[in-house]
């Protein structure tokens, strides 16, 4: 184990003893806890307050029953989840998975991440996450209907605008958003900003829909400019082809990039003349088809059905778009020897430790998924702001919200790193500045008490 402090050393000894099959999660633990080491040392007071036993433990965990009924009239069975990891500086948020590989270890993976996350926005928002193993793919609208208005049939109990405020994920988009705020808003007969990834017409914010994607960039912008470079010119390789990497595809090619490789789970399209966002969006949002049929719009790419593969595609940056554990070590090693010059995570976890550690090692700068796709949840934040407000800011006041909370986090991340003597380290940056906020509300709250 890569953990030497004594005191953290046992917090997550206990941590495997307790969850030994949550491999997710204790992989999300283990790196937050090792870049702690400086500052549990520093800080006493965390130690005598048990912060770091209490933050590993979720405040909450609801699992439930999701009963719908297909197409064909069968009854089907899935299990919900509802993860409320730590609300000490604000109610719950985070969003709604649904995945076929959903499972507890996975939800307190994604939870835990939440936590300093949120912080690191500098919005109150605590830290939460959830979502179900139904598997959206190939389900018709009435189905994807029944089966989210039957989710919400139990999760309303749990949330509220000032409680929890779920949002989207994996297989949680726009129309899944919709569905599950017009149950709560039946169940409950109120209109309130429970959700976020809403629809304009309902309370939506603009921006919301890029702001992962757009917020990746420009967070990569700052790791550039750190390195006194651009992305003018930069060939750019984007794993997956969902809602994050759609708009990092967008954002990356209106810097000035070419992005010349996207995939789904199914396999990767090389396009060295750069990939038009609008097509993986006719294919994605509107098709909802299957990366291969970029062929049909432009018969010189070519596709190859192995999804791993996309990172033998040479290139100068690498962001990593669409599940955890996608990028190991084999896939890091193979990115560096051709030449890759930047890594920043869209997607939460995508690199492997030891893929991380890799890029580190070869001194490449690396941005962390808690700092890196920040922008997300922070304009969810913006979100609820104007629900709250009963008001609606333009796009360009969101954008400009957006890119002034990223360049923040990358300030506060590096800032963090410079002061335990690790300059450069945005891993333990990001970890210590989101970890610092929450532990001091956590004491300055008595919770131990
Ligand atoms: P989407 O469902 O919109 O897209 C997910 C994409 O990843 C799809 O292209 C999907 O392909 C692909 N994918 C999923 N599993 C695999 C796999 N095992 N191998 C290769 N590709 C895979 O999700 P999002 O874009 O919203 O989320 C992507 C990542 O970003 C997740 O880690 C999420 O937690 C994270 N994130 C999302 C935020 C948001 O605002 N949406 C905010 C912060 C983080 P296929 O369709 O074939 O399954």
């Amino acid at each position: 184990m890569a953990i030497k402090n004594e005191y953290l050393q046992g917090v997550y000894a206990g941590l495997v003893q307790r969850n030994p099959d949550q491999k997710e999660f204790l992989q999300a633990v283990e790196e937050v806890l090792t870049s702690l080491e400086p500052i549990v040392e520093r800080r006493p007071d965390i130690v005598k307050h048990k912060v770091i036993d209490r933050i590993v433990e979720p405040e909450r965990t609801i699992m439930f029953r999701v009963t719908w009924t297909d197409d064909q009239g069968n009854i089907q069975v899935n299990r919900g989840y509802r993860v409320q990891f730590n609300s000490a500086i604000g109610p719950y948020k985070g969003g709604l998975r649904l995945h076929p590989s959903v499972n507890l270890s996975i939800m307190k993976f994604l939870g835990f991440e939440q936590v300093f996350k949120n912080s690191l926005t500098g919005l109150p928002m605590g830290g939460g996450k959830g979502g179900s193993d139904f598997d959206p793919k190939g389900k018709s609208d009435g189905e994807i209907m029944r089966f989210c208005q039957a989710f919400m049939n139990e999760l309303y109990r749990h949330i509220g605008p000032d409680t929890d405020v779920p949002a989207g994920d994996i297989g949680t988009g726009a129309r899944e958003i919709g569905y599950l705020f017009g149950q709560y808003r039946k169940l409950r007969n109120e209109f309130t900003g429970v959700l976020t990834g809403k629809g304009l017409s309902y309370g939506g914010s603009l921006a919301r829909t890029q702001a992962t994607g757009f917020g990746l960039c420009y967070f990569t912008d700052e790791m550039l400019k750190a390195a006194g470079d651009s992305f003018e010119g930069k060939t750019v390789v984007i794993s997956g082809s969902g809602n994050v990497a759609t708009y990092a595809n967008q954002k990356a090619t209106e810097l000035g990039g070419k992005v010349v490789a996207m995939s789904d789970s199914s396999g990767y399209i090389y396009d060295p003349n750069g990939i038009d966002y609008k097509v993986i969006k006719q294919i994605k949002e509107v098709n909802r088809a299957r990366i291969s049929t970029y062929l049909d719009f432009v018969p010189t790419a070519t596709f190859t059905p192995d999804c791993k593969g996309i990172w033998s595609v040479k290139c100068d940056i690498a962001l990593p778009c669409a599940t955890q554990n996608e990028l190991d070590e084999e896939s890091a090693n193979i990115l560096i020897a051709n030449g890759v010059k930047y890594v920043a995570e869209g997607a939460n976890m995508p690199c492997t430790l030891e893929a991380t550690a890799a890029f580190q090692a070869a001194g490449i700068p690396f941005g962390p998924a808690k700092a890196a796709n920040a922008g997300g949840v922070a304009t969810s934040g913006l979100e609820m702001s104007q629900n709250s407000q009963r008001l609606s800011w333009t796009f360009e006041e969101v954008d400009a919200k957006l890119q002034s909370i990223m360049k923040n986090i990358y300030a506060s991340a590096a800032a963090a790193a410079q002061e335990v003597d690790q300059p450069g380290n945005l891993v333990v940056g990001a970890n210590i500045a989101g970890f610092l906020k929450v532990a001091d509300a956590m004491i300055w709250q008595g919770d131990a008490f």
